[in-house]
């Protein structure tokens, strides 16, 4: 069996039985976007399944579903707006547009850090032509990868579909610590898709315009990087590549926090949850490593990121981001809505602090706003010296809007005796992208013998999208009735069973074998009559080994081996 495996089959393989389809063929198909068939939406809401496990089971986070068209404002304040871009160049003869740094990717070790004046040069330097035509090359530019809309009638609101699920967990971040009763740590997540406007998408399902993610935020105390669980995994290995070098290192995640690799424990937890994650699916771990971002490769908002990269056939490729977000993402927001998003950090004792206070000025007040001068200063003495912008206090009294400049207040400093303060939450943030690992699974789960001209995807029974195969010997006899009568007692949405009554049974074993179905059960004439009434077989694809079971077992023996009994042990 080989593990060199050619994308082109795996594709072909996956378009054949239902698991991908480009999408649009009808009309010519349209790059970088694909629709999953009945095989792959199962196997991808297994994954998700396995996700949810972990995160909302194990780690008792919290799920929500956020919308995918935002107003410009959340970009704007994200960054997205001003540094979501890749740099683009067009061909000045037959107007082709390329992503300019794959066009020098030979000559560069990290293309992606080149600036745009950097690119151009070496277009020159290198004697780099438009790759259609041979035309000469036009002057490289940054081009915004989010895909534009107008919310409404006209363009008085622009809006973005999402490249991220993240921003609808930061925007809600308010009512989402107030359902964590206001307490960190507060872990969120989000699935649902995420749209970019790659300039030049290739490599199948790795680079698309519309994809799925899985995202992951948690938010921590700025002061406490620890985790509860860390512990129980701290002696556990990850393969990791740091960025003082490119070499890879084994070694166990206590060690890679002890030697400040990665930055703190709770970011070094959830690297080796996503390696526990992706294992578990059915990632090899030998073709698994994670890779620290160089500091010039590091996003706008990271201050640590470790990627997790598999070997593919078509090289190492990222398939989730681990970040370390600080407090970029909730400061950003709430200095661009005016909204204060912090957390109320209690102390074990009340501490003696200065603190700024708004102190009214009542002389200055009363002959301005007469008889509600009093309610105003009250309004303004529960307001924090946070709240005055540009040297203004904006405050509402019974639904008028009123500013204040500094002739009606002052910011004094005073001794208290305080219960706590407001810090910003860090964010750490996994964010796995499902189509990658989706295939990436496929890929890792491939075997293909030549001699024999047979596959089998050797995919973990918890992602299998079919988990059992039940065949008829013949179809007939009563065969068939008794086998459509176990598929009916064990077919359902979460053991998802398939019939097949054609052709030998080695050909419907290999058409199992080959969308990666662990188990099938044959019904045959011993099961009608003789000694073995009662009973059928039941066969592992991975060992082709076989053994009788009772009918009336074999909804329980299913629930055992997908529970991970193995099946010698049955
Ligand atoms: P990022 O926010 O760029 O770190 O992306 C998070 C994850 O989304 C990556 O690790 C990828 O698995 C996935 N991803 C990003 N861009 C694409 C794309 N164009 N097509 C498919 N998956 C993507």
């Amino acid at each position: 069996m080989s593990k060199e495996i050619n994308s082109n089959d795996l594709m072909s393989l996956c378009k054949r039985r239902g698991f991908i389809w480009p999408s649009f063929e009808l009309y010519g198909g349209v790059a970088g976007m694909f629709d999953y068939g009945p095989l792959g939406s199962s196997m991808r809401n297994n994954i998700l399944e396995v996700w949810r496990d972990i995160y909302k089971g194990r780690e008792g986070f919290i799920e929500i579903d956020s919308e995918t068209v935002n107003p410009r404002e959340v970009f704007k304040a994200s960054g997205h707006v001003d540094e979501f871009s890749d740099l683009i160049t067009y061909c000045t003869k037959c107007g082709s547009a390329f992503r300019a740094d794959h066009l020098v990717k030979e000559f560069f070790e990290n293309p992606d850090v080149l600036s745009p004046k950097e690119l151009d040069d070496a277009f020159v330097k290198f004697d780099i032509k438009c790759p259609e035509c041979g035309g000469k090359l036009g002057p490289v530019e940054e081009f915004n990868l989010m895909f534009k809309t107008n919310i409404g009638p006209g363009s008085s609101r622009v809006g973005y579909l999402r490249p991220e699920t993240a921003q609808g967990i930061f925007v809600n971040y308010l009512n989402l610590y107030r359902y964590n009763r206001e307490k960190l740590p507060l872990g969120v997540i989000q699935t649902g898709r995420g749209y970019r406007n790659e300039i030049a998408p290739r490599q199948g399902m790795i680079r698309m315009r519309e994809f799925n993610m899985m995202e992951v935020e948690l938010f921590v105390d700025p002061e406490d990087k620890g985790w509860i669980r860390f512990p129980e995994i701290e002696n556990e290995l990850i393969s990791l590549v740091p960025n003082t070098g490119n070499e890879t290192v084994m070694m166990t995640v206590g060690e890679a926090v002890e030697k400040r690799i990665i930055a703190n424990k709770v970011l070094a937890y959830f690297v080796y949850t996503t390696q526990q994650f992706l294992t578990r699916l059915g990632i090899d771990p030998e073709r698994l490593r994670f890779r620290q971002h160089l500091c010039n490769e590091m996003a706008h908002y990271a201050k640590d990121c470790w990627d997790a990269e598999v070997l593919l056939s078509y090289g190492w490729i990222e398939i989730t981001g681990i970040a370390d977000r600080g407090a970029w993402d909730l400061s950003r927001h709430a200095e661009f809505s005016g909204t204060e998003l912090t957390h109320f950090k209690k102390f074990d004792e009340p501490r003696e602090m200065d603190v700024e206070k708004i102190k009214a000025k009542h002389k200055a007040l009363g002959p301005r706003f007469k008889d509600k001068a009093k309610a105003i200063a009250e309004i303004m003495e529960t307001k924090q010296s946070s709240d005055v912008k540009d040297g203004k206090l904006e405050l509402n009294l019974d639904g008028e809007d009123i500013v204040l400049d500094g002739e009606f207040f002052e910011v004094v400093r005073v001794r208290e005796k305080v219960s706590g303060e407001r810090v910003v939450p860090h964010v750490i943030e996994p964010s796995h992208g499902l189509d990658r690992i989706f295939y990436s699974v496929l890929e890792h789960s491939f075997s293909r013998d030549e001699k024999e001209d047979y596959t089998t995807l050797r995919l973990m029974p918890e992602v299998a999208p079919i988990k059992v195969g039940i065949f008829p010997l013949m179809e007939k006899d009563g065969l068939d009735e008794l086998a459509m009568d176990i598929y009916r007692k064990v077919h359902s949405p979460c053991l998802e069973a398939y019939y097949d009554g054609s052709g030998t049974i080695g050909k419907r074993y290999a058409r199992m074998d080959e969308i990666g179905t662990p188990w099938c059960i044959t019904v045959d004439y011993e099961s009608l009559s003789g000694p073995d009434k009662g009973t059928v077989t039941i066969r592992n694809r991975d060992t082709s080994e076989q053994k009788r079971i009772q009918i009336d077992s074999v909804p329980e023996i299913l629930k055992n081996l997908l529970s991970g009994k193995p099946f010698r042990d049955l």
